[in-house]
């Protein structure tokens, strides 16, 4: 089966609305193994929402409506395709009924247009709308086309579609079994990496990227990348059968990027994992980032195992009050200075008591950078698990300033996690496959 989403709405073609629904009608369907090939945009037109039908009729076998459905003029989805049939329209008693019960229920008086929601074309199967007054109809045109073809329509609210879609799921199925089409499941997966740009990461994976069970596509997040995994077959443990060994050697081959698996692998998750194996606690103590590596820190459940203190030092004499930065290191050297970050590490160490200690102190613009020390810059210290529990390493690193402030700061804790996963991995060592944000790393201990 192959299937288009026709999504109508003047609303969305002027950019007011996105088209969420042609997002989720997809993801649901790829769940169901049933191939989207075209997502159409139409505006409330029915002459350009005829021409829409007449291509989607013509290349795919499942067309499926979103919007349009309400009882206002403009809303004219279900007469346009039955006009382009030529099939006349009749209300649906249960569809009145419900529309009637509504407003009666409100202690309203309906409307003749809105008892217009109940039209559908005679030999169309209705889909209940359980807290809305249009319902969706499920129409087989097979006689019609000539060929296999099925249309659903959907309301454009989003939580209508969401809760008419087993209604229509249903119908789907059963539609897909009667022509004899073997169900097919697709599986997929997302592996998350840090440090690693999409264009190496391709190179890396390229023979993998050729194969097609499963398919390897990566894709760029806001500061990572994603891998996605798919394969489709008859059942979800003989497609997982086809991910895994292709996820294990991608995991293999990117084992110092890789972050995890699935929506909730993140920095902090990973970070999270590494201390409650290893059974160890950190202590954050930031500037720049005013508290954020703190705040992600704690956003992994059950992290009151390994964080005890953190704080946000911005004044210089905090720095000193605080964590026992000496003033001397920040007159010679500056806050934003490997120095600086080397003793915020070691004083948020013994202060919170602590295994570890990291640090961050850096310019995160708008303002505030010189030829020297420019807006992006960073240095990230670290200190609690070397031979020598004080002895730190920084790192520095620069991020684009030309980045809005709130994602310097988003990149800085990026960078800060990802520096504390390394160490806790035990693989800090001079790296130059980095990001061009982070063209420079000093491990020499400070
Ligand atoms: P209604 O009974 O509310 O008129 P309808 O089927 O006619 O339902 P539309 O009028 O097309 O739906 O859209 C109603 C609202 O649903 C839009 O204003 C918009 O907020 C949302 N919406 C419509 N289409 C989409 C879409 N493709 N993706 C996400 N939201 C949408």
């Amino acid at each position: 089966m192959k299937a288009e989403i026709i999504a109508v709405g003047t609303e969305l073609l002027l950019g007011d609305v996105v088209n969420t629904n042609a997002a989720w009608i997809s993801r649901e369907l790829a769940g169901l193994g049933i191939d989207v090939f075209y997502h159409v945009t139409v505006g409330d037109n029915p002459a350009r929402i005829k021409s829409v039908i007449e291509q989607a009729v013509s290349r795919s076998d499942v067309l499926i409506f979103t919007g349009g459905l309400g009882p206002t003029e403009d809303d004219l989805t279900v007469a346009a395709i039955a006009d382009y049939f030529n099939v006349p329209l009749v209300s649906d008693p249960d569809s009145e009924k419900t529309i009637r019960d509504f407003f009666i229920a409100r202690g309203m008086k309906h409307s003749p247009s809105n008892l217009k929601q109940a039209l559908r074309p005679e030999d169309a199967v209705p889909i209940p709308n359980p807290v809305g007054t249009a319902p969706g109809i499920f129409w087989d045109v097979s006689a019609r086309t000539g060929k296999p073809t099925v249309i659903l329509t959907f309301p454009g609210v989003p939580k209508e579609l969401y809760l008419m879609w087993e209604r229509g799921r249903e119908l789907l199925l059963s539609r897909q079994e009667k022509d004899g089409e073997s169900r097919q499941v697709l599986v997929t997966r997302f592996l998350h990496f840090f440090g690693i740009g999409e264009s190496l990461l391709g190179e890396r994976l390229s023979d993998l990227m050729a194969g097609d069970s499963p398919t390897v596509a990566p894709y760029v997040g806001r500061s990572e990348v994603r891998v996605r995994l798919a394969a489709k077959a008859a059942t979800e443990n003989e497609a997982l059968a086809l991910i895994e060994p292709v996820r294990n050697e991608i995991i293999r081959r990117l084992e110092k990027h890789y972050i995890g698996e699935g929506e909730s692998a993140t920095l902090e998750s990973a970070v999270a994992s590494l201390l409650f194996d290893k059974g160890l606690s950190v202590a954050a103590a930031e500037s720049c980032t005013g508290g954020l590596v703190s705040s992600r820190l704690t956003d992994v459940p059950g992290s009151s195992e390994y964080t005890l203190l953190n704080v946000v030092t911005y004044s210089n004499e905090q720095k000193t009050q605080m964590l026992g930065v000496s003033p001397e290191t920040l007159e010679t050297f500056g806050a934003v200075s490997p120095q600086t970050a080397a003793e915020m590490a070691r004083g948020v160490r013994r202060l919170a008591g602590t295994d570890i200690g990291i640090s961050l102190t850096g310019i995160a613009g708008p303002t505030g950078g010189t030829d020297d020390k420019p807006v992006g810059l960073v240095y990230i210290g670290l200190c609690g698990l070397g031979a020598d529990a004080d002895e730190a390493v920084v790192k520095k690193t620069m991020v684009n300033h030309n980045y809005k402030r709130e994602d310097v700061k988003h990149w800085f804790s990026q960078y800060a996690l990802n520096f504390l996963r390394l160490y806790l991995m035990g693989r800090l060592k001079p790296d130059r496959e980095e990001t061009p944000e982070s063209p420079e790393v000093n491990l020499k201990p400070v």
